[in-house]
């Protein structure tokens, strides 16, 4: 390795940009390269399901193009380039047949989205949007479309459910469990999201699964398990998201649900760092925004030299359903206590109270999710 190799960064997606800016608020000299396999622009991800909301186009929820980030950054981009192999003993990573020395190495590469074997043959108007390409592609393909049916309905489900009707299409969502959310809300606020949600036109086809997605006419008939039929235009797949542990494994680090880290973004090899979605700090997987970015602010000091763990605060998760606004802030899992809501219209209040009565958890929904703030405040941050 060369005393010259640079800090490399393995993704530019929202984790691999933040932790470079947080590193140049500190830092102007030390050398940045970035490495993706996609086309290295910047966006906000959370936005790819507010197109049809805010009126957007998929161009326009781009930021930055990878040349304006490298001139904004002063880090070198590298585009369409995909990391094959890392050699920890010597510090150096494979693109396709060359070699990068570096001197310190952060994986910031993301989850694979779940897709699930299905029989049929209309599997090309299946989509799964985890990035703004697989964005564009969907946009394009809507073009000329009227229906969509979208499997799962989580988080990711439910907000392009409701962008959807905001843009006119039909919507069917199909699900297993009984309840949209399911493991992320409480009973009665995942009543009131879905009834929100029906009132704005969304059907719902819970308890069940999609067997069969076949070709017919220009667009597909899904067979459900419960015997029902449905067509659509194109369908998406929102099924959930797998943390991406392959190369890691190949490389030799210790690896779970995610790479695993320490609190502070070390995994179980010198001089090598992960955060975002990809990774696993000190046992949680936590596939969103404002735990990277409390990571991306401790590795950037920890990089420049003084070693930072990272500190999580309350991490409310806000569900861009406008037909239902939704604020959640799940219980830690090992923490008992008992939900209590309370419900008028779709306005939902829920408590998670310990047997002391103090707030481990809640979700808002409705008129209540302005009470967000205050109830961030009340309960305790993730023991990490
Ligand atoms: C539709 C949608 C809505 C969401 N809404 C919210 C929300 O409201 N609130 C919230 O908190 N979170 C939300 N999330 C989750 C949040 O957006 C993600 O947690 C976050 O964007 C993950 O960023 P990341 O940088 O870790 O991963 P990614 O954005 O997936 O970036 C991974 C990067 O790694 C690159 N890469 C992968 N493998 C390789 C390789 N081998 N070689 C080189 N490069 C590689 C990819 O090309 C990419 O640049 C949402 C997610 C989606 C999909």
């Amino acid at each position: 390795m060369s005393a010259e190799a640079p800090i490399i960064i393995i993704g530019t997606g929202l984790s691999g940009y933040s932790l470079a800016r947080e590193i140049r608020k500190q830092n102007k000299d030390v050398r940045l390269l970035m490495i993706t396999a996609d086309d290295g622009f910047s966006y906000s991800k959370p936005m790819l399901s507010t197109g049809f909301t805010k009126g957007k186009a998929a161009d326009e929820l781009a930021q930055g193009a990878p040349e304006t980030m490298s001139k904004q950054l002063d880090i070198e981009v590298r585009t369409h380039a995909r990391v094959t192999g890392i050699d920890t003993e010597a510090h150096e990573l494979s693109v396709g047949g060359e070699r990068l020395g570096y001197s310190k190495l952060v994986l910031a590469w993301g989850a694979d989205v779940i897709r699930l074997p299905m029989e049929g043959n209309g599997q090309e108007h299946v989509f799964s949007i985890n990035d703004l390409m697989d964005y564009r592609a969907f946009r394009k393909a809507l073009e000329g479309s009227r229906k969509v049916a979208i499997m799962g309905a989580g988080l990711i489900g439910c907000e392009f459910a409701n962008d959807l009707r905001n843009g006119g299409y039909e919507v069917d969502v199909i699900a297993p469990s009984d309840a949209v959310m399911p493991g992320l809300l409480p009973p009665v606020a995942a009543s009131a999201m879905q009834d929100g949600l029906t009132e704005a036109g969304v059907r719902f086809h819970l308890e069940t699964v999609v067997n069969r997605i076949d070709r017919a006419g220009d667009g597909v008939a899904l067979s459900l398990a419960n015997g029902e039929t449905l067509s659509a235009d194109l369908v998406i797949s929102a099924v959930g998201l797998r943390p991406r542990v392959e190369l890691a494994e190949n490389a030799g680090l210790d690896t779970n649900r995610g790479v695993r880290v320490n609190r502070a973004l070390e995994t179980s090899a010198p001089d090598v760092y992960a955060l975002g979605d990809c990774a696993e700090v000190d046992g949680h997987v936590l596939l969103y925004v404002l735990p990277l970015m409390a990571c991306a602010r401790a590795l950037a000091k920890t990089l420049l030299g003084e070693r930072t763990e990272v500190r999580y605060g309350a991490m409310p998760v806000m569900v861009k359903t406008p037909a239902c606004p939704v604020a959640v802030c799940p219980p830690p899992a090992a923490e008992q206590g008992e939900w209590q809501e309370e419900r008028d219209g779709n306005s939902v209040r829920s408590l998670y109270l310990d047997t002391e009565g103090n707030t481990l958890g809640f979700a808002v929904t409705g008129d209540y999710a302005v009470e967000k703030q205050t109830l961030a405040r009340a309960v305790p941050p993730l023991h990490l």
